[in-house]
């Protein structure tokens, strides 16, 4: 017979609106930035990352009637897309939004949030930054996204493939904002060019700049692990960096000025600083504490330990400027031959060739290599004309079916006419094109007499 079946009431987890998409290499320095979250998930539902915070961020949190957003107020995410990723309200807005759609409570350390004591604005980079060759790599794997660390202004390399980070397209030269109303992960939104590359690795050929890069890195790694690091304040900060200085740098020992001097800084923002009078970036900490090869950690939170044996210079051009790939004339010319070798198609132009070599014109480029550009532009030329005549072709396909049906139906033929009918815009003007025409009225005009 039928047994009587024990019926348990079935709780189903809450519902999520949105995919509960899982951020990519948490609890890491490769956790995934919250732009690149955005992206990813935008893309889980097949819709423009504008749709995205159009029709779902922003009516999640816009529930009242009321309080109304604008036009304005949307363009601004993009504008200020920099500080999504950052640690203030900006911030705070979309991890809100974030949460509310797809259930996570983990998305917090997508952005700078944790480190916010310690960061100021100018901590934080304004356009997107990335690793050409982490890219590629991610391609090959079939997920990409972009880390969080990226985004860090003091962090200009990638130590995995000891690369310069870029910040332009290398197809179409922009700056590419942190998140646009059209961006694709790993694309240019102006260009749509793919963004990654493998001919990048090992292009950051200074060792000083590594070892501050790993400074860099390492400092940032235990300060996100460090769970005191939530419950301070600016104030905390301000009172340990003077306190460090006013109890290892006086007149006898260690003098302030050296300490200035070997940081390429000035003596008054140091005294500044032991005043509390003034605030720190968290550059200002990096190369602070590099000098007194001290960890930020030990700074701030086990003052105990410090011993400063000596006082390492920090030399200033490893923050001021963007360093520019620099390769010996071997290494350019090993570059070139694997663009001419590549079956990459369509073949590149030799004026991104010379962009993605790190030369400012062809002049320069072809002073140095003359064979190799010649093999190139000639190469791209070849490409170039073979598009043309393929549009030639089409155009005179187009024009001949125009005027066939024309005579069929009995129009008037003139150029007027093909020209309202045939769709190839500024191919009129190609001297080929308008012989065509002139040949095939010539030839019809017997026809209208
Ligand atoms: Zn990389
Ligand atoms: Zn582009």
């Amino acid at each position: 017979m039928f047994t009587v079946w024990n019926e348990k009431k079935v709780r189903t987890p809450e519902r999520s609106k949105c995919y509960s998409l899982e951020p990519m290499s948490m609890n890491s320095l490769d956790t995934e930035s919250l732009t690149s979250y955005i992206q990813r998930l935008s893309e889980a539902h097949s819709i423009s990352v504008s749709s995205f915070v159009k029709h779902l961020i922003f009516p999640t949190l816009y529930t009242d009637k009321n309080q109304d957003y604008s036009e304005n107020d949307l363009y601004r995410v993009y504008y200020k897309s920099y500080s999504i990723n950052g640690f203030n309200q900006q911030t705070s807005f979309f991890l809100r939004a974030l949460k509310e759609l797809t259930n996570r409570r983990d998305l917090k350390s997508l952005s700078w949030l944790k480190l916010s004591p310690l960061l100021t604005i100018g901590d934080i980079k304004v356009s997107r930054n990335w690793c050409p060759a982490c890219l590629n790599e991610q391609k090959n794997e079939n997920i990409i996204y972009e880390k969080l660390i990226w985004s860090l202004k003091s962090l200009t390399i990638c130590l995995k493939h000891n690369c310069v980070l870029e910040s332009t397209c290398p197809n179409c030269t922009n700056e590419i904002k942190q998140l646009d109303l059209y961006s694709v992960i790993g694309y240019c939104p102006k260009c749509k060019g793919w963004l990654g590359s493998n001919m990048v690795v090992n292009n950051n050929t200074n060792e000083e700049n590594i070892v501050w890069q790993k400074w860099v890195n390492k400092n940032v790694e235990d300060l996100l692990k460090n769970e005191a690091v939530e419950f301070v304040d600016r104030d905390f900060i301000l009172n340990k960096v003077s306190h460090f200085l006013s109890r290892h740098f006086n007149r006898t020992s260690n003098p302030l000025n050296k300490l200035a001097e070997n940081m390429n800084y000035d003596r008054c923002t140091l005294t500044q600083w032991k005043r509390k009078a003034q605030q720190l970036s968290f550059e200002s900490l990096l190369v602070l504490s590099y000098c007194v090869n001290t960890p930020i950690e030990v700074i701030l939170f086990r003052e105990n330990e410090i011993n400063i044996k000596h006082i390492s210079k920090f030399k200033n051009d490893l923050i001021k400027k963007k360093s520019y790939i620099t390769l010996t004339t071997e290494e350019k010319r090993n570059l070139l031959y694997k663009f001419i070798n590549s079956n990459e198609y369509p073949p590149l132009s030799l004026n991104e060739v010379t962009k993605q070599i790190g030369y400012k014109s062809n002049e320069s480029l072809r002073y140095h290599f003359p064979a190799e550009c010649s093999l190139i532009s000639s190469r791209y030329k070849e490409y170039k004309s073979k598009i043309n005549a393929e549009k030639v072709h089409l155009a005179k396909k187009a024009i001949r079916e125009c005027v066939s049906t024309a005579l069929e139906e009995g129009k008037v033929l003139n150029h007027g006419y093909i020209q309202s009918k045939v769709k190839i815009g500024k191919q009129f003007a190609n001297l080929e094109i308008r012989e065509y025409i002139e040949g095939i009225l010539e030839k019809n005009k017997s026809y209208y007499e």
